[in-house]
Formats: C-alpha cells, structure tokens, sequence
C-alpha cells in the first residue's frame, strides 16, 4: 500500500466510524490541485540539471493552503499527495483556519554546494510562483529544508512581486519575518501531548526511558526538551545509523557532536562519553524501533513501523513527529498490542500552529514575546488532544482514528456551510 493509499485508508477508517457524509468523503479524498515543474539549473559547475519539483494542494476549505517543503532524493508525487492530505487533517484537527498543502523536489541537497540549492530553490519559486501566496499557499519548512531556505523563498517571491512578501512563507529566520518558538514548535507541540500521556499513565519522567528515530528538527529538539524535563533519552539516530546509551545521553552534546561529526554515530563509543561510567554502543536504525524503552519517538521519515517490526516494538507509547510513520498494517498490530500511538496529525501539528502564529505575527507586522507563543502553543495542543480524548471515548477507536474524526467533522461543518459544490 502506498503512503497516499494509507492515508486514505486512515480516512476511511475515521469516515466509516462517524458514518461522514459520502461527498464530503469524496471530495476530501483527492488533492485539488497538482503543480509538477521540471526546473532547468545552470549549476556552479557549469551543467545543466532539470530537478522534478511538486506543490500539491488538498483542500482549501478553512483557509488557506499551508505545509512544507521537502528536499529529497525520494521524493515523489505520491509522498506529496499523501501528506498534502495529512496537511488538510492536522490543521482541522488542532482547529487552525488553514487548508493542506505540500511540496518538495527530488534531490539530495548534501550532494549539492550551497549555491546549488539556493538556485534550485529561486528556480522552484519561480516557477510555483502563480500558485503560491499569503492569502493562497503558505509553505514552511520540512525534511532538510530549514530558515535559510524559507528566507530565499521569500526573497524570491518579494523579488517577482516587486514588493516585500514575508508572509508567503513561515520558519523564517527571526529578524527576517519568523516567529520566536518556531524552530522547536513541532517537539514541543508532541511533548505537550505526551506529558499528558504520560501522566494519565501514572508513569514518571526519570523513569521513563526515550528512544528517538530521527536526529533533525523535530527529533534533536525534541531529545533536548526532554531531557530538560527529566526524561531518560536512551537512544537516537540519524539516516546512518543510531547510538544506544544505557543509562541517558547528554541531548546538547549530541546535537553538537552530531553538528561536527555528521553523524550521530560518531557520537558514541569510545570517541564520546556523555556521562561518566555510561556505555554508548552504535545501533542500527531497525535495531533502535525495537529497543526496551518506554516511549519511542518517530521523527524521520513515513512507513518506519510496517507489518515487518511492528510485532518487536517494545514502547508502551509512540510518539508520531513524522508523518506517516506507521503503515496500516504496523497500526494495527500496535493496536493489537495496547501500544498507545499519539497520532501525526496532532502529534506533530505544534510546527504547523507556530507557523499560523508566524502568519498572523507578519500579517500585523507586530511580533509576540517567546512567552506568549509558548503559551499560546500550550493551549491549542491540549484542547486539541482533550477533542481526541473524547472523540475516542464517544466512537471507542483508536487515537488515530479520533483524531481523524475530530479533523472530519470540523471539515464537514466547514465545507457544508461554504456550500459543498
Ligand atoms: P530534518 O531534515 O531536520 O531531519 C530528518 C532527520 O531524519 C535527520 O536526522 C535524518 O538523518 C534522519 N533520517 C532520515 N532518514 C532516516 C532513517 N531511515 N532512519 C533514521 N533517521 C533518518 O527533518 P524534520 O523537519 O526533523 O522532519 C522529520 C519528520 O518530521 C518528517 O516526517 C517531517 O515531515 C515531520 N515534521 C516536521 C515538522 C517541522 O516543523 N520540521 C513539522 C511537522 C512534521
């Protein structure tokens, strides 16, 4: 099953419990609009490279369209789709007034000079620029994208307008239009949710053991807010691997380790003791899903926990900062098994709401203080996850499929008032 079809099936999941309207189902189960772009660069070398380049656009019923934009080697159409999709039912599912939307381009930008990617990324704004806008279509970033890609977007698009147009992205940096809390906003979001979680499992912070999947955005800050908090974050890793620490590693220095070294990896074993007497081994990543711990944390990429591992995850609690990353079947075995999954589309939606801060921030051009988005960010996850609570409680389903419906129904109400045709 493809990611696009899993995620339909999740929608069909969440329709058929809540018994959705046909028409509402069928309209929200293709995207409205794809942009495929194929863009010719010179680049530093002197070749000439055409990268493939997607927006996709699921719905714009709350408001305008809005999600990242990825980079890389396996993005394709499908993937797009898929969490253009996903888009549309995490902004309704923490009740932003925002659509769904997604893009990306396929290339690894480590194999590309900086200059390369800031010429790729001109050309890709060059030529979704028609689509793509403050009141139409708000990018952001995503998987190895980040505030510098966001600034040459909206220097870009200011650039073709002939007017400054920081609103037509969020993430940007700070003195450029971005919002303070927006860089750590997706962990941050989950780990509302997940202290939650935690304490109705009447579990304790220090002994709670975390493994992280993923060592980017959402999973580095992630591990650093944790272990401030008290968590025992035992186990991280990146695209080439992990490192398991038995008895907790030191967040920060992993980070800055990672940032020397390249890999986290390289932060383990005999080169880097984070605690006196503690042992760090090196991991694989399939070996990291399956540690002994008590939370594990998806925070790199879709189908991580498929059929295959699903059976070996030993977490009583997963925390979904990627999108997509259990497959149908992975999600039924966890079911099958009480792990409890704190679903992406509001796992993950904390990034998505900092961003709709950042928006309304630029529109005022007035900037809030880093305590009152914390505050503000606080707020929103957990009326978004009691809505799931009790979603669950009414249908008795699976937070996933809670979630769903609680994305469901405020879509339903909108599109129905609006006019469904
Ligand atoms: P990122 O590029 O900052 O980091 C991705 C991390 O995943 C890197 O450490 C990379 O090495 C690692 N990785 C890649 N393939 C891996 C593999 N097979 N096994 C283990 N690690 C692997 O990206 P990010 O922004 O942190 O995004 C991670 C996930 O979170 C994505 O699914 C993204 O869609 C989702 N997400 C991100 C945000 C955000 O605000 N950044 C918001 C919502 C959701």
């Amino acid at each position: 099953m493809s990611f696009f079809e899993n995620t339909i099936k999740q929608i069909d999941q969440a329709a058929e419990a809540m018994k959705l309207d046909e028409e509402v189902k069928a309209i929200l189960s293709v995207p409205k609009r794809i942009v495929e772009v194929n863009l010719p660069v010179r680049l530093k070398d002197g070749k000439l490279q055409i990268f493939k380049g997607y927006r996709v656009q699921h719905n714009d019923g709350a408001g305008p369209y809005k999600g990242g934009i990825r980079y890389h080697q396996n993005v394709d159409i499908d993937e797009i789709k898929a969490m253009a999709t996903l888009m549309t039912m995490k902004c309704a599912a923490v009740e932003l007034p925002l659509g769904g939307a997604k893009g990306g381009i396929t290339f690894d930008p480590h194999e590309y000079d900086v200059e390369d990617v800031e010429e790729i990324t001109r050309k890709f704004v060059q030529m979704i620029e028609p689509f793509i806008g403050p009141e139409i279509d708000v990018p952001a970033p995503d998987v190895n994208t980040d505030s510098q890609v966001m600034a040459w977007i909206a220097d870009e698009f200011s650039k073709l307008k002939e007017k400054n147009v920081t609103g037509v992205v969020t993430g940007k940096p700070i003195p450029y239009g971005g919002s303070e809390g927006r860089f750590d906003a997706t962990s941050k979001g989950g780990i509302v949710i997940l202290d939650e979680v935690i304490a109705k499992l009447k579990m304790k912070r220090t002994d709670t053991k975390v493994a992280i999947q993923g060592f980017g955005n959402a999973g580095s800050n992630a591990a650093n807010l944790l272990a401030a908090e008290g968590y025992k974050v035992v186990a991280v890793s990146d695209s080439k691997g992990g490192i398991h620490c038995h008895h907790g590693l030191d967040a920060l220095s992993t980070m800055e380790c990672k940032v020397k070294k390249g890999s986290v990896i390289r932060c383990g074993g005999h080169e880097y003791q984070p605690q006196e007497g503690d042992a760090c081994e090196q991991i694989s990543n399939e070996e990291l899903l399956e540690l002994d711990c008590d939370v594990l944390i998806l925070a790199a990429l879709e189908n991580q926990i498929t059929k295959d591992n699903a059976a070996k995850v030993k977490a009583k609690v997963v925390l979904e900062l990627a999108n997509g990353p259990t497959s149908a079947e992975g999600d039924q075995i966890l079911n099958e098994q009480e792990v409890l999954v704190i679903p992406d589309i509001v796992a993950n939606a904390g990034g998505v709401t900092v961003s709709y801060f950042e928006m309304v921030q630029n529109k005022q051009n007035y900037y809030w203080e880093p305590e009152e988005i914390e505050q503000k960010l606080k707020k929103q996850m957990l009326k978004a996850w009691k809505n799931v609570e009790k979603a669950k409680d009414k249908y008795e389903c699976s937070y996933r499929t809670a979630a769903f419906i609680v994305a469901l129904s405020r879509l339903k109400d909108i599109l129905t008032v609006r006019g469904i045709a």
